[in-house]
């Protein structure tokens, strides 16, 4: 299949699978079903017929505006579809039209879910990152013999990765805890850690730090941000930059591993 070709499909699906992503964005923290009833308008509580829920699309030829009510309906509905169509090209651009392509884009679905539900109610569902976890233990294994020269080093490599990532996160978090007796980051973060860390594992274990270090640069960053705007103390999301650095280090994986681990 050609480049051009896979990234256009690739970029097509992730449209519409973001727009499923929204589904759960705004069902899952409230605990409703994703499957049924139909997308309603979330101000006037009409159903959307179907020709309005194209991706992007009928959001655009709509002007932004319920067809029912007219009332706006947030931008963040198509760039999550947008966002979700990007990340399935670039995991396309990283992994090319072979088996792999398919858990990691999808990997990146859910990361995308996470992180708008995080910033937006500071918590990581347990129905999202429990089955991400359960899931991914049971693909890697099949995944790694399927798609891999050398199957055993890639599974052993997610189990190292998963145990390094949140065992790292939960010392950080007991250390964090006895020593200011406060809340920082929290057990959701080290259940979405298990997940970062098989795939990043599975990729290559030491991958796992270059993700903590692009996690950490963009925490503080955008921290320090946040501090310099607006003084009060709120909570603060540590899963949107958790999964962050996760997706940089996986698209630029075979980079990092030829440039600086020279493993490869
Ligand atoms: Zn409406």
């Amino acid at each position: 299949m050609s480049t051009p070709l896979l990234l256009t499909m690739l970029g097509v699906y992730g449209l519409i699978v973001g727009s499923f992503v929204n589904v759960v964005i705004v069902r899952v923290p409230s605990e409703e079903s994703i499957l049924h009833p139909r997308s309603k308008c979330p101000l006037c509580q009409t159903p959307i017929a179907l020709r309005d829920n194209v991706p992007v699309l009928s959001w655009v030829l709509l002007r932004g505006r319920c067809r029912t009510c007219r009332e706006p309906i947030p931008v963040g509905y198509p760039l999550v579809e947008l966002s979700n169509a990007v990340l399935w090209a670039l995991a396309g651009v990283r992994f090319g039209a072979g088996w792999e392509v398919v858990p990691f884009a999808v990997l990146f679905s859910v990361l995308l879910a996470l992180t708008v539900i995080d910033l937006e109610l500071y918590l990581l569902p347990n129905a999202i990152t429990y089955p991400a976890a359960i899931v991914s233990v049971l693909v890697i294994p099949p995944l790694a013999l399927v798609a891999t020269d050398t199957p055993r080093n890639h599974i052993v490599g997610a189990l190292i990765g998963a145990v390094a990532y949140a065992g790292g996160l939960l010392l950080v978090l007991v250390l964090y805890e006895l020593r200011t007796k406060r809340q920082g980051m929290g057990m959701g973060d080290v259940k979405l850690a298990v997940t970062l860390g098989l795939w990043l594992g599975y990729l290559h274990p030491i991958l796992v730090l270059y993700g903590l270090l692009a996690a950490s640069i963009v925490g503080l960053v955008v921290g320090a941000g946040i501090l310099l705007v607006r003084r009060e103390s709120r909570p603060y999301p540590f899963g949107p930059w958790l999964a962050l650095g996760t997706v940089v280090t996986i698209l630029a994986s075979n980079w990092i591993l030829d440039t600086f681990v020279n493993l490869n």
